[in-house]
């Protein structure tokens, strides 16, 4: 799959429902883990701060552009990528796409009781799937390697880690080797909104390429946080040969 160096960091470039037709394809055959980053400028701004942070997006399988702001990003580069793949609707693509012998959820993150909630929903939603486990990430059911022997237990097909960058990469960065071949990626507060404790943007923002925005007016706390969004826009142009 075609990557683009994005500061130092490969993004693949590809479309969504490309992305997912590959990922289906690859765990018919692989028996490692297939570890996916959802990536926005703040991640890959801290990935530039955090050396080992870095290289847990290195040494995962995929990154792709969840943010806006990575394409934007590409396309400053004159190597423009093909479209975002927003990691809240991977979820719910692998999900809805995820069949007989590869449909075993495992939701990891959020406030206690979000996971719980989250798979409620997704069992209404899909109910051909099974969630064969979940786990808060604020420590109720274990720290982070309790978590992860009881899933790797449970032998999931996918990992969902919800506990925001950068714990969810270097959780899966640290427990990638116990699990034989699941899909494991971060989706930061993805399970808050398939809860339905936090709303999406609506569909006009999200095609007018403007869900960060909605974030910033209904979560004002995050304003320092999105700071990286033009630290990133500028690290880019100065990266620009
Ligand atoms: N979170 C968690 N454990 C922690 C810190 C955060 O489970 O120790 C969860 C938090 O409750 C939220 C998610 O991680 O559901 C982070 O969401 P955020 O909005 O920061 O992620 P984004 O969507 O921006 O990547």
């Amino acid at each position: 799959m075609k990557k683009i160096d994005v500061l130092g960091i490969p993004v693949v470039d590809t479309t969504k429902s490309e992305f997912i037709d590959h990922i289906v394809d690859e765990m018919q055959i692989t028996e490692k883990p297939i570890c996916i980053v959802t990536a926005n400028p703040e991640i890959i701004m801290l990935a530039k701060e955090n050396t080992n942070y870095e290289k847990c997006l290195l040494e995962s399988n995929y990154v792709v552009a969840d943010g806006i702001g990575v394409v934007i990003g590409s396309k400053m580069l004159g190597t423009p990528l093909k479209e975002r793949i927003p990691g809240y609707e991977l979820v719910h693509d692998f999900l809805r796409t995820a069949k007989a012998g590869h449909n075993r959820f495992f939701f990891y993150g959020g406030k206690p009781g979000i996971a719980k909630q989250a798979a409620e929903k997704a069992n209404l939603l899909y109910p051909h799937i099974k969630i064969v486990g979940v786990a808060d990430g604020y420590g109720g059911d274990g720290n982070g390697d309790e978590v992860a022997k009881k899933a790797a237990a449970l032998n999931p097909d996918f990992i969902f880690v919800a506990t925001g960058a950068p714990k969810q990469e270097e959780w899966i960065a640290e427990h990638r080797n116990q699990f034989s071949n699941a899909v494991m990626m971060g989706v930061g507060g993805s399970l808050d909104v398939l809860s339905g404790n936090v709303d999406r943007a609506p569909e006009i923002f999200i095609k007018l390429n403007l869900e960060w925005f909605h974030r910033l007016i209904t979560q004002p706390t995050r304003f320092k946080r999105m700071l990286k969004i033009p630290q990133f826009l500028f690290e880019v142009r100065k990266s620009k040969k």
